[in-house]
């Protein structure tokens, strides 16, 4: 292992990816503990050093060799590719998380309705080579005014007519007096690969991926248990998405009866457990899973 090459990850030091990455990782057994002035922290796990760095820096890093791969907003990559530089960078996983839209944005009340009010306007953004991509290819005539942050308030203070920023739940906008009117793209946290990774590192990314894919199913999934009657099983392929052909257990001193074990892959809410209640099921209990391998 001494002289095995590390696995080098770039991640966001502190942002909106940062927690989620960290977060993930973690849950894969890398124990991290970020600190401020760390920069390199290094694990034992796969052998791996990890570059706390700014999130747009973070193509770059995968696509120079700097390190080998790097968790990224979808829409950094976008942008790194759309401004012409991408030569040796791909997605290898989505990663589920981060989960945000780029959307075009005006004030709520102003004159600008649509996409076509916009010739002419100066729209505010951190994005310069997806918007200008988009304005071309819609036959926009806009200027595109660069920030690096604090974008929504571009309209507020008369120095933009429109804005083009990431969206999560939309609160940012609303309290900013804007209204979104079009999204150019859909965007998750992914990991990035460089295309020209040595045998030996592709293994350990493989292992990550592994991991990675476990812990993401599992989020998802609930293992769920129940008593019903043995005449009602079949009715619960129709309540609980993955249940045809559940694990069924003989109960102690009720032959009419079966215990049932069952991991449902999609989200199990309190209407499911209702409708669980309405066929019978009694004793339910809800688990929630920490991997899911296979
Ligand atoms: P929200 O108020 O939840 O719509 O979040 C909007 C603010 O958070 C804006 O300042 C965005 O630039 C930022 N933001 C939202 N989602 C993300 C993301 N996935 N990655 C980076 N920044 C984001």
């Amino acid at each position: 292992m001494k002289n095995e090459p590390r696995l080098r990850v770039a991640l966001q030091k502190s942002g909106k990816l940062s927690e989620g990455s960290i977060e993930l990782l973690n849950k894969c057994s890398f124990n991290l503990r970020p600190a401020k002035n760390h920069y390199l922290l290094k694990s034992n796990e796969l052998n791996t050093d990890f570059l706390m760095v700014r999130d747009d820096d973070i193509p770059g890093f995968v696509d120079s060799g700097a390190s080998d791969i790097g968790i990224v907003g979808e829409n950094l990559f976008i942008e790194y590719q759309l401004a012409g530089h991408n030569k040796n960078v791909e997605i290898i996983s989505r990663l589920k998380f981060a989960q945000c839209r780029l959307s075009l944005a005006v004030v709520s009340d102003g004159d600008i309705k649509g996409l076509d009010d916009l010739n002419g306007k100066t729209i505010a953004t951190s994005y310069p080579a997806t918007l200008a991509d988009f304005l071309r290819q819609n036959n926009i005539q806009a200027n595109i005014l660069v920030m690096h942050g604090s974008v929504e308030l571009a309209p507020k203070i008369g120095i933009a007519d429109a804005i083009c920023d990431l969206v999560s739940t939309g609160t940012t906008l609303k309290e900013n007096g804007l209204s979104e009117i079009h999204i150019l793209l859909e965007s998750e946290a992914v990991l990035l690969g460089r295309k020209d990774l040595s045998s030996q590192i592709k293994e350990r990314v493989s292992e990550l991926i592994f991991r990675f894919d476990s812990v993401i199913r599992a989020k998802n999934s609930k293992y769920i248990m129940l008593h019903i009657d043995k005449v009602k099983v079949p009715l619960l392929k129709d309540i609980l998405p993955g249940c045809e052909a559940p694990t069924t257990l003989e109960l102690h001193g009720y032959p009419d009866k079966v215990a049932v074990h069952v991991v449902s892959e999609e989200h199990v809410f309190w209407d499911t457990i209702a409708k669980l209640k309405s066929i019978g099921a009694s004793s339910i209990l809800c688990v929630s899973i920490d991997k899911m391998m296979g």
